[in-house]
């Protein structure tokens, strides 16, 4: 009943390209590029002002295995080979969800270096950050008693973040939501659906401006009974890190893709890298073909972690106001200049709806989103040049 859908995996995006030429009538082919610039000062070498790219990548040749010792990676599950790189790639899964880092470069045993430890780093972040299992976090939650609680710098900064999101969106995207979202259980078999009345007991528990924190000193000070959940910026986080990461080992071309939150460096074997943005009703259609390069790219929808009962659709972003699944909009695809950003917008965008939602996000600067509103149209902020 609950399904799992991953958008905008990279494994997909060429196969899926010829596909969605062909078969998407209704497919904006979407530019983008100087948007959001994971590394600014590089621009957009590779001509953001394109429309289809005429090749989307070298053929796939499947690679005689590159010399060495690397070749025995169990991490690195695929490479790929093109005259004057290669790449490299890990899957696995974090946060929820199937996770795809990849990094193009010269030399194989330095690209799966860099990848095994962008791995490590962004299961340190889930680490830090999950409500899952015991973590920082979750002693926080339990210890919170309306004194101030020492968390690791890490958490408090983003924690900051993630209050001004709150504050931006006027409370769509709120941490806090999780005093009222822990009564929601959408993985248990069957899901467990809240009370009206226990929704309304812990309501008032939610409110973003309730959190006191002090980064300096990395306290954080919240009323009992009011937990934090970082699910709705956590996983762009992540891809933040696992990226630096990369970028720290030298490479300059790769992507990190956490279930479509993602973050594209440089080229893909010279061409942007292209991003199907899945219908969130359809699998097999895209709204959206992006080529992108240096951007940062997030998707939330309603239909990641979702069930139905009696026609109703139960799914995982709260809408913060009733303690019950948004209605804003079947999906939220944002660009900004980091993942962590785009993560928290995008489910924001998902509470306020189209109109408010689009209002909200041209009111912040270097970020631009698509949405599904509830009827499956697909609108756009003014910041994104389209052509069909
Ligand atoms: P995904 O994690 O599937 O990419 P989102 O980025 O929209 O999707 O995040 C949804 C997650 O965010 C939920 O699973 C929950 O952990 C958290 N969340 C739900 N509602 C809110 C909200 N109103 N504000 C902040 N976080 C939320
Ligand atoms: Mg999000």
């Amino acid at each position: 009943m609950i399904r799992r859908d991953s958008l905008c995996q990279p494994a997909s995006i060429h196969a899926m390209e010829n596909r969605l030429r062909s078969q998407t009538t209704n497919c904006l082919v979407l530019l983008l590029g100087a948007l959001g610039a994971c590394r600014s000062e590089e621009g957009n070498a590779q001509g953001g002002n394109r429309s289809v790219p005429e090749k989307i990548n070298a053929p796939a040749v499947a690679a005689p295995p590159p010399a060495g010792p690397s070749t025995q990676d169990p991490l690195t599950d695929e490479a790929k080979e093109a005259p004057s790189r290669i790449a490299r790639r890990v899957t696995f899964g974090a946060m929820g969800t199937e996770v795809i880092f990849e990094a193009q470069g010269q030399d194989a045993a330095l690209l799966d270096a860099a990848l095994a430890e962008a791995r490590a780093e962004f299961d340190r972040v889930e680490d830090m950050m999950t409500s899952w299992r015991d973590s920082p976090l979750v002693r926080m939650n339990d210890g919170a008693d309306g004194t101030p609680q020492k968390v690791p710098k890490e958490l408090s900064d983003l924690v900051v973040r993630a209050l001004t999101v709150a504050r931006l969106s006027g409370g769509a995207f709120d941490p806090t939501y999780a005093s009222v979202g822990k009564l929601w259980d959408f993985k248990a078999v069957p899901p467990v659906i809240p009370s009206p009345s226990d929704i309304a007991g812990a309501l008032d528990k939610i409110g973003w401006s309730k959190i006191q924190v002090d980064q300096e000193r990395s306290r954080i000070t919240m009323p009992k009974g009011t937990r934090l959940g970082l699910g709705g910026i956590a996983k762009g986080y992540g891809v933040d890190r696992a990226m630096d990461v990369l970028m720290q080992h030298g490479v300059e071309h790769g992507i990190v893709n956490a279930g479509g939150d993602l973050k594209a460096l440089g080229t893909d074997m010279g061409e942007p890298w292209t991003i199907a943005i899945k219908h969130p009703r359809d699998r097999e259609r895209a709204i959206a073909i992006v080529p992108v390069s240096n951007v940062c790219l997030v998707t939330s929808g309603d239909y990641e972690r979702f069930f139905e009962l009696d026609g109703e659709r139960y799914h995982h972003i709260i809408d913060p106001r009733t303690g019950r699944p948004a209605k804003g909009c079947m999906s939220a695809t944002v660009t900004a200049p980091d993942a962590a950003l785009a993560d928290a917008v995008a489910t924001a965008v998902c509470v306020l709806g189209p109109d408010i939602g689009l209002e909200f996000v041209e009111r912040l600067p270097k970020i631009e989103a698509i949405v599904v509103d509830m009827e499956g149209r697909v609108k756009s902020s003014a910041g994104l040049s389209t052509l069909r």
